[in-house]
């Protein structure tokens, strides 16, 4: 960048085009969002984020999910700034990493043990390899169109993989029992885990909270069957209940994947185990260049700390209640009829009868140009920086955006 050359999204998205594949890939592509989705941002502030022309949002994505306290909170920040002072990427990891595993076995109750890692495809990957050593199995049973990460086993386009990589997968319906018990039966003996998400949040379609039963039988399954039951608590982690976010309906299971939300932003991930499989963990092979720095293991502390001493997660609470009980008085006296659907912590609007997705990218168009943050079809997620000063301001947005979308459609 010459000096005196001002940085727009526009000009960024040019320049990457020459030097980056499709100018951007993955979840962050705005180009496949809608056109009115900026690229590049500069800096986030509590609940909300500034893109590289200028404009502020406030923030309903949380940079999909990792942001939970706020963007740069001082708590993690300090924290962050204090390890970083002493070092981060050394010959072996700080003492921190000892601390940050001692807190994970005392606040989840399933947690014997853990190991880090970076994203949350380290997490599930790494889990499932614990699963197979324990069992020395080979077959996975995962839920249909349940998103588990980007690696070749798991990535939801084939692009750049081989039918092999995802040879062990047998897949089961959603909070459907039978199904999962169907699926079991067709690899008898060969199971080495089911994984699932705590609850059902794949893109494009309306969210369902796990059904109790589903998730005890899940248990209760994997028990019969000799088994892993691995939680993939990678996207709800930390915002539903600090314990693992099958906690409340009793259920542990006996391998957690955890990232996102885990450290406000800072890269880590983890793997959560019990004692029985303490041993097949100790087994694998499975490293990183990067997996041990201690600056994210700090900022994991304070974070996972942070949770646990203050009311941050009944804040995304009340904060996640007022967006969706304004939204919905908002969508009816504009005669849109609305599903609001997941936690309220990790909310979702869709549109009836919207299939192409057109009245749900207008709308989501709109909020931006009125500095409102959300997405057309992921679910969203609150923090605990979300004020209710915060959420009223946003939901004079959303208002106007649903009335424009009203005015566009007729
Ligand atoms: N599992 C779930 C449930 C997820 O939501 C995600 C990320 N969206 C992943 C795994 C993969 O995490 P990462 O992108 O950090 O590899």
């Amino acid at each position: 960048q010459s000096a005196g050359v001002r940085v727009t999204d526009g000009g960024l998205r040019q320049r990457a085009s020459r030097v980056v594949p499709g100018g951007m890939y993955g979840h962050l592509n705005a180009a496949i969002f809608a056109p009115a989705y900026p690229q590049f941002f500069e800096r986030g502030d509590g609940c909300r984020q500034w893109d590289v022309d200028g404009r502020e949002y406030i923030d309903f994505m949380c940079s999909w999910g990792p942001v939970v306290l706020g963007h740069r909170h001082p708590v993690v920040e300090r924290a962050a700034a204090a390890q970083l002072a002493k070092g981060d990427c050394l010959n072996g990891p700080g003492a921190v990493m000892v601390e940050l595993a001692e807190l994970l076995v005392d606040t989840i109750p399933s947690a014997d043990w853990a190991m880090f890692s970076k994203n949350g495809t380290d997490a599930t990957t790494q889990a499932l390899m614990v699963a197979r050593a324990a069992t020395g199995r080979h077959k996975v049973l995962l839920a249909h169109g349940a998103y588990h990460g980007a690696d070749p086993w798991c990535t939801p386009s084939p692009a750049g993989t081989t039918p092999n990589e995802r040879a062990d997968l047998v897949e089961f319906a959603y909070n459907s029992l039978a199904s999962l018990e169907e699926a079991a039966a067709s690899v008898e003996g060969e199971v080495a885990a089911i994984i699932v998400t705590p609850f059902k949040h794949d893109s494009f379609e309306d969210q369902e909270l796990v059904e109790p039963e589903f998730a005890r039988g899940a248990r209760a399954l994997a028990d019969r069957i000799g088994a892993a039951l691995v939680i993939d608590d990678v996207r709800a982690g930390f915002r539903i209940d600090l314990r693992g976010s099958w906690e409340p309906y009793g259920v542990r299971p006996d391998l957690t994947a955890w990232s996102k939300a885990m450290a406000n932003g800072y890269p880590i991930a983890a793997v959560t185990g019990t004692d029985a499989l303490r041993g097949p963990a100790q087994t694998l092979y499975s490293t990183g260049s990067f997996w041990f720095s201690a600056v994210a293991m700090a900022a994991a502390k304070a974070t996972i700390e942070t949770i646990r001493d203050t009311e941050a997660i009944a804040v995304m609470e009340k904060a996640g209640a007022q967006l969706r009980e304004g939204l919905s008085a908002q969508a009816k006296s504009h005669g849109f009829t609305v599903k609001q659907t997941g936690p309220v912590t990790i909310p979702w609007l869709s549109f009836d009868g919207d299939a192409d997705l057109s009245v749900a990218m207008h709308w989501s168009s709109a909020c931006l140009r009125h500095g409102v943050y959300l997405h057309p079809w992921h679910n969203w997620f609150m923090s605990a920086a979300h004020t209710e000063a915060d959420v009223a301001r946003a939901l004079e947005g959303t208002d106007a955006a649903f009335a424009e979308t009203r005015a566009h459609f007729g």
